[in-house]
Parts: C-alpha cells; sequence; structure tokens
C-alpha cells in the first residue's frame, strides 16, 4: 500500500442545497476511505471544492440580484456546514473560481495550446433571440442523439451518459423557444489526439471497475470528438489570448483542475512540496456514474496534454444514482430530501450506515427507501449492533461494577469468539481496499451477530463457570467494534469509545487494533448508555408526506 493518498469527490455545483443523492455516491464513500487509510497509517487528504463557474449559476445570481461572486460565497460557505454536520470531514474544501485554481487553468491552457493541442474554430452556436443571449450547454434541451432520451441537456445525456455531438429537436430552457443559429468563435482540444494514450492507461490501470472500463474503451473505438472547451458569457476564467475579451472557459475544463490546484495549495499551505507529495500520491477521484465521461477522457487526456506533469487517477470509484422510494430525485417536483433537513430529524450516522449499506460498488443505482430505512436501522444498526455493545457493557457494570474480571481459561466456544476478534482485521481490511464499503460494513455486523450469539450461549448472568472469559472477551469485542466502525460510523463509534473507559480519540487509533486483545483485567469502564434510539413508525410516516408535496 502506498504511503501517500489524495482523495477528491466530484465538486458540488455552487447553486443549490446539497440533497441525499449527491452524498451517496461520492462524498459518503470517499469519506470512509479516507477515515480507513488514516487508520492504516496512510497519510491521506480528502480534498474538494465549490464548482464556481457557468451559466446557471449566472443566471440564477442575476435573478437574486447578487454577483457571481456573493452568490457562489453563500453556497460555498453552506455546502461547507452541510457536509460538516454529516461528518464528512474535507481536510481542504476550497472553491474553482479561487486566484489558484483560475492561474492553473490559464497555464494548462497555454500549455496544451503550445504543444499543439488547442486549435480555434468558428462554429455555429445556438441563440434565443428572445433571450437575447447565446445558449451553450444547459440552456438548450432536447433528444439524445444516441439513446433517443428526451429532455436531456446539451452538454450532457443524463441517461445514458454521454456528450452528445448535437442535441435532436432543440429548445431554449429558458423561454421554450426553438433556438436559431449564430456564428461565433471557440477554442477547442483535440481529444482525438489521445485516443492511443487513453486506451493504454485504461487498459493498463488495473484498480479502475473492468465494467466502467468496458464503455469507455468502446467509445474510443467509435472515436472521439474535439471538445469545444470555450463559452460566450461572463462568468468563468478567461481565456489567456490577447484581443479575446468575451470569452471564458467552458466549466468542465477547468472544475476538474481543482483537483490539483487546491490540493497543491493546501499541502504547500503546510509546508509540503504539493506537486511533489501529488505525484507521490495514490490519486482517487470519487464520482458518480453520469460524469464518466468527464473523468475517464477529458481528465486524463488533458494530464497526458501536459506531460504528465500531474499524475494521472490511480483509482476512479464510480457509482450509482441515487433513487428516492423508486423515482428519480427531482428538486422542482420535491422528490428531494436536502441534507440539512434529514439531519435535523435523525442522527448523520443513521444516514452513513443506511446509504453504506445499501451502496455496492458499481454503477448499479440505489433506492433510498423510507422503510427499509427503518427496518436497517432499528433491526441491523440497533437491534445487532447497538444491542451487543450494550448487552456486553451493561452486564459489566452490573455484575462486576464495570471493572473486567480474570477471563480464566478459555473452553472452545472462548477461543473460536477470540480466533473470530483475531480475524476481523484481515476479513474487514481486505473489502475496504477492495473499495466494497458496504461488504466490509456486513462483516462488522456479522461480527457482532457472532458476539450477540456467544453471549447468549455463555449466558453469563447464571454466573456458571465461564462467566468471566465471556465477560472478558465480548468487552473486547466491544473494543473491536469500536474501531472497526470509525471510517462508518465517526461518531458512534466515539461514543463506544468513552463508555469502554478508554482515553483519547478513537480516530487515532490504529486499525489493526480491532484484532488485538488490549482490554485487560482490572480495566474499569466508563459510563454506560444506549448508543441509538429506535426509529419511530410515525416520524417516518409524517417524511413520507413531505414527499411530492409543493408547498
Ligand atoms: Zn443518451
Ligand atoms: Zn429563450
Amino acid at each position: 500500500m502506498n504511503t501517500k493518498a489524495i482523495i477528491t469527490s466530484a465538486l458540488p455545483y455552487a447553486n443549490g442545497e446539497i440533497h441525499l443523492g449527491h452524498v451517496a455516491s461520492t462524498y459518503l464513500p470517499a469519506d470512509v476511505t479516507t477515515r480507513f487509510l488514516k487508520q492504516k497509517g496512510v497519510e491521506v487528504y480528502y480534498i474538494c471544492a465549490s464548482d464556481d463557474f457557468g451559466t446557471p449559476i449566472l443566471i440564477q445570481s442575476e435573478k437574486e440580484g447578487k454577483t457571481p461572486e456573493e452568490y457562489v460565497e453563500y453556497w460555498n460557505k453552506r455546502d461547507a456546514e452541510d457536509f460538516a454536520a454529516f461528518d464528512i470531514e474535507f481536510d481542504f474544501f476550497y472553491k474553482t473560481s479561487s486566484l489558484e485554481n483560475r492561474q492553473f487553468v490559464q497555464d494548462v491552457f497555454k500549455k496544451l495550446d503550445h504543444d499543439g493541442h488547442i486549435y480555434e474554430s468558428e462554429i455555429i452556436q445556438f441563440y434565443c433571440n428572445k433571450d437575447k443571449k447565446f445558449l451553450p450547454d444547459r440552456y438548450v434541451v432536447g433528444t439524445c442523439p444516441y439513446c433517443r432520451a428526451i429532455e436531456q441537456y446539451s452538454d450532457l445525456c443524463e441517461k445514458c451518459g454521454r456528450v452528445p455531438e448535437e442535441i435532436e429537436n432543440p429548445h431554449c430552457s429558458i423561454c421554450g423557444e426553438t433556438p436559431v443559429k449564430e456564428k461565433t468563435k471557440h477554442y477547442f482540444f483535440k481529444l482525438k489526439n489521445f485516443s492511443d494514450k487513453l486506451s493504454e492507461y485504461l487498459s493498463g490501470n488495473q484498480n479502475l471497475q473492468k465494467d466502467v472500463k468496458k464503455y469507455v474503451q468502446n467509445w474510443i473505438e467509435e472515436g472521439l470528438i474535439d471538445w469545444d472547451i470555450t463559452r460566450d458569457i461572463s462568468w468563468g476564467v478567461p481565456v489567456p489570448v490577447d484581443g479575446v475579451n468575451d470569452k471564458v472557459f467552458y466549466g468542465w475544463f477547468d472544475n476538474h483542475l481543482a483537483y490539483i490546484s487546491s490540493a497543491v495549495k493546501f499541502l504547500n499551505d503546510n509546508g509540503k512540496d504539493g506537486k511533489k507529495f501529488w505525484n507521490e500520491s495514490d490519486i482517487y477521484h470519487f464520482i458518480g456514474k453520469d460524469i464518466v465521461y468527464h473523468h475517464y477522457l477529458f481528465l486524463p487526456a488533458m494530464r497526458l496534454g501536459i506531460g504528465e506533469e500531474y499524475k494521472l487517477p490511480d483509482y476512479i470509484p464510480t457509482r450509482g444514482h441515487l433513487t428516492l422510494q423508486a423515482k428519480k430525485i427531482s428538486k422542482s417536483r420535491n422528490w428531494y430530501i436536502g441534507l440539512k433537513d434529514f439531519l435535523q430529524i435523525f442522527p448523520a450516522d443513521y444516514l452513513r450506515f443506511y446509504l453504506v449499506s445499501i451502496n455496492p460498488y458499481s454503477q448499479d443505482d440505489l433506492n433510498f427507501d423510507w422503510d427499509e430505512f427503518t427496518t436497517k436501522i432499528n433491526s441491523e444498526l440497533i437491534g445487532n449492533f447497538g444491542n451487543f455493545v450494550n448487552r456486553a457493557l451493561g452486564f459489566t457494570v452490573k455484575a462486576f461494577d464495570g471493572v473486567v474480571p480474570d477471563p480464566g481459561e478459555f473452553d472452545d466456544m472462548d477461543k473460536e469468539s477470540e480466533k473470530t476478534i483475531k480475524d476481523l482485521v484481515s476479513d474487514v481490511g481486505t473489502l475496504m481496499e477492495q473499495n466494497h464499503l458496504d461488504r466490509a460494513l456486513k462483516k462488522i455486523l456479522q461480527f457482532s451477530a457472532h458476539f450477540n450469539q456467544y453471549f447468549q450461549h455463555k449466558e453469563p448472568w447464571k454466573k456458571n463457570p465461564g462467566t468471566n472469559s465471556c465477560v472478558f472477551l465480548s468487552v473486547n469485542a466491544v473494543h473491536s467494534l469500536a474501531v472497526a466502525i470509525y471510517p462508518f460510523l465517526p461518531k458512534s463509534s466515539q461514543k463506544i469509545w468513552t463508555q469502554l473507559g478508554m482515553n483519547g480519540d478513537v480516530s487515532t487509533q490504529s486499525f489493526d487494533e480491532m484484532s488485538k486483545i488490549v482490554i485487560n483485567q482490572g480495566h474499569k469502564l466508563g459510563e454506560i448508555s444506549p448508543l441509538f434510539e429506535k426509529v419511530e413508525e410515525s416520524v417516518i410516516e409524517e417524511q413520507k408526506k413531505k414527499l411530492g408535496n409543493n408547498i
């Protein structure tokens, strides 16, 4: 395992609040992985930024009578607060509109241009006579020429994940009129120059998901299309060419460069050589499947185009979309749940637990279901996990005054349970390293289910011989659970740690500690209380009623 890593997750667009769909596929898996790598002793930094540029932000800021700078400043701050409330712990949360990113984007453009990867071309652009403006990207909707999905943005089909060469049946998304076509000059990035190198990179990188690689390779075989990287709007990174004053870069040219510019700034500010650190690290970009094209083609091609001055990604963990009660999330139809609203009703760890448990390492979509949420929390998190922790610690307090007894001799059942503790680190660690976070969490639940049964079988309340060994091993199993569950449920993990009477912060414990018997006889537990509260049906019914209700 590399001793250094940089983790990023897809940048939130600074144009609205974070909702459950955002966190499921990217921020949560990235946060869990970062915490895991920290436990493994890797020097890892989790870097993110708000994605500040683009037409939608410009238009919306105008509507609200703010400058775009003021507008994105608000969302940058609000996003950071929402993420913090969900215990998404970025080492640095910056912005694509930072001075560092603007400079970096312009430098990258100049290098690409110098090496012959940029050309200028006159294009025909949609123009709305009614709104009197060019209509780039999201301002035109129509039918995807590849998969025939209707009402797709002209710059991205959300159905098949591709960037249409030309959308069919176009109409203005502001007023609905059919736009006319006007001439304008744009800059293009020669994506075609990189077909072979991209193909080599994809086939050579064994960490990338096979199924994603397969369809990206198909796109390359079908022939890549050069990429229009400028827009006729005022809000963006200015194109650094003399005499060009009215053009900025397209958001997808500048936003992923903020992974690098933000990481380098953070590392430099912390007394390191940011560029060197980047190139020595394992690079992870966590994304949802809607932006595969951008992360498997544009992003590596641009890094190849500047001579791999910054290394290409080692991992691009790609996951499916979240649906809500089996329907597509939609803010306009109020079929969505804001992260902030959710966290005012339930603890962050409930959502973290549920979302990880339903989220495989694959392109499959996942579905948030209120009834399933209730069952998972009440029976798995509370009935299994929480119950064992409370039972083991509660009994030790009741029968031994909270002092861990001398275990004496181990019988066969004890020995088996001791082995279960010893095996936990490899059982969970292997799955975590392979990005199978859902399966790793399941292993932890199997571990606590095992100890629930063990406790039940040994019947320590009868004070038979073997009571002491059962209590001794159960308390140590709780210690194992505290360490194992930390990347998933950081708050609950710390609560268990404190109840165990351990000093300091569980986050500083190394991953291997979960398989060690470290709590010895004579150790005094802390104060015990239930970790979780059951989810009540009535609260869930209320939540269900809110969906789809336009107030
Ligand atoms: Zn499509
Ligand atoms: Zn219009």
